[in-house]
């Protein structure tokens, strides 16, 4: 068995994964090591290694509860230096699918922020731990094997700024290296086998810019409109912690939101409501236009592997990386991490135990996302009956969302997992989106009633 304690535990990657991860490790390790290869700012500043920080990211109030849990008092610490203050669906304009969910208080605070600002203050109470040392501007090359070759015991690591190779040893690995890393490769390279990938193909494509809008311009703190039949185009405008928006356009392909600013602009007007884009052709662009792309869902079944190699566990995208337009990477991660202290917590790290322990996160949030992406007609994949029937019952409660606070509600708690999916279908909620009483309601609005909808602006008011 590997036990949960030892001298050395390393972590490859400083992203959110990696640094929760440590987190975790500390109570158990006496020292930690993060290795990331990027040159890790003081401050909060994008960084090349993590491109998708310049685009939005949600953090979701079942991840941010995760990340309290692991962080105590860094709710507050994120506030204090700026993060939006919001209640969904109080201050959330979402529109899911062509419906614009019913606004109500759906009963809890949460906060939003650049992805640099969360990740900043994260890294920052990770490396003041006393036993957790940050090591930038490194490449991990390969893992080392045990001398049986069933486990891992260490590293390699190229130092970015000159010197030699040299290999760093470890009682434990966790792999955070994210959707790009390498290290289905390396686990290959040791004899283990390549794990096999669940993969739901969408070929999206963000586009972004950081805006001054006027004071007062639109009264929601995010704006979010989905695609929808018809129009695979998606828009997030999201209040962030210096004052500033920031703006994300969405395509699936063959839609593409466009880098030239006018072209830009007018793909704003294809998506956005009318008084948020009235809000956007008042605002002062703050930065260039950046891209992102994005082909795939990717879920790495590292637990069907015949033979895992022990003392190494991957974590966040290196497990599985969702399509972003659900917000869910962090806060899996963070989730993930509260898993690893669960295994930590009863002496068992082994990489069987860890997998099965983070297996129900992850089944939520690909569920979500995956049938959520396979909604859409221009998304390929099989659906076999199980998808199709939950796919009709989501446009049902979607459509129910439009009109039922309670049930708008219910989803956001789902989406924003605070809920398992499942919760979606409990008779209180099934009954309001398939019972008489939904049958007799008005019937989801056509095209005209949804552009009503969307015009509507927010109550005004809120704790920012
Ligand atoms: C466009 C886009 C938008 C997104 N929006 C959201 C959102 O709204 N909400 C949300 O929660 N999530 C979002 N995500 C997902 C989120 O960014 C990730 O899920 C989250 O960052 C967790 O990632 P991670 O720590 O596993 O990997 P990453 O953040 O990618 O970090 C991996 C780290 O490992 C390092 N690394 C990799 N290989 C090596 C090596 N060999 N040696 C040393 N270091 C290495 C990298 O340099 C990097 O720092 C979005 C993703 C994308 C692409």
């Amino acid at each position: 068995m590997t036990t949960s304690s030892g001298h050395h535990a390393v972590v490859i990657g400083a992203g959110i994964a990696g640094l929760l991860a440590a987190r975790a490790l500390a109570d158990a390790y006496e020292h930690v090591t993060i290795v990331e290869r990027d040159a890790l700012p003081a401050g909060d500043e994008p960084r090349r290694a993590v491109p998708q920080g310049r685009h939005v990211h949600a953090l979701l109030p079942g991840g941010q509860d995760a990340l309290e849990r692991l962080l105590p008092g860094l709710a507050a610490e994120l506030a204090a230096g700026g993060a939006v203050e919001y209640r969904a669906l109080r201050d959330v304009r979402f529109s899911v699918a062509g419906h614009l969910l019913a606004r109500g208080d759906a009963g809890r605070a949460s906060l939003v922020a650049s992805r640099p600002f969360v990740e900043g203050h994260v890294r920052r109470r990770v490396a003041a731990l006393g036993n957790v040392e940050l090591v930038d501007r490194c490449d991990v090359t390969g893992l080392v094997p045990s001398p049986g070759g069933a486990a891992v015991a260490g590293v390699r690591v190229r130092p970015r700024t000159g010197g030699a190779e040299h290999v760093m040893p470890a009682d434990l690995v966790v792999a955070a290296t994210g959707r790009g890393g390498r290290l289905s490769g390396w686990v290959e390279e040791l004899g283990f086998g390549r794990p096999p990938t669940d993969r739901v193909d969408v070929e999206l494509r963000y586009a972004s810019r950081p805006l001054r809008l006027a004071p007062g311009a639109i009264s929601d703190k995010l704006v979010l409109v989905g695609a929808r039949p018809g129009l695979p185009r998606s828009m997030a405008l999201f209040a962030q912690e210096d004052g500033r928006w920031l703006l994300t356009l969405g395509g699936y392909a063959p839609e593409r939101p466009p880098l030239d600013p006018e072209e830009f602009d007018a793909y704003a007007a294809t998506v956005a409501p009318p008084d948020v884009l009235a809000a956007l052709r008042g605002a002062e662009p703050l930065g260039d236009i950046v891209p992102f792309r994005f082909p795939a869902n990717v879920r790495h079944r590292w637990e069907r592997l015949e033979r895992l190699p022990g003392r190494l566990l991957p974590i966040g995208d290196a497990i599985c990386a969702f399509n972003p337009v659900y917000g869910q990477g962090m806060s899996v991660a963070a989730r993930e991490a509260v898993a690893l202290s669960g295994c930590l917590a009863t002496g068992d790290v082994r990489p069987e135990r860890f997998l099965a322990a983070v297996r129900p996160v992850v089944d939520d949030a690909w569920q979500m996302a995956t049938g959520a992406d396979l909604a859409h007609a221009w998304v390929e994949g099989p659906r076999p009956a199980a998808v199709r029937v939950v796919g009709a019952y989501m446009r049902r409660l979607q459509a129910a969302a439009e009109h039922d606070p309670e049930v708008a509600a219910a989803f956001i708690r789902a989406v924003g997992m605070l809920d398992r999916p499942r919760a979606l279908l409990r008779p209180a909620i099934a009954w309001r989106v398939l019972g008489p009483r939904r049958r007799r309601g008005a019937p989801a609005p056509g095209p005209a009633g949804r552009e009503r909808a969307l015009e509507t602006p927010a109550p005004a008011g809120g704790p920012r």
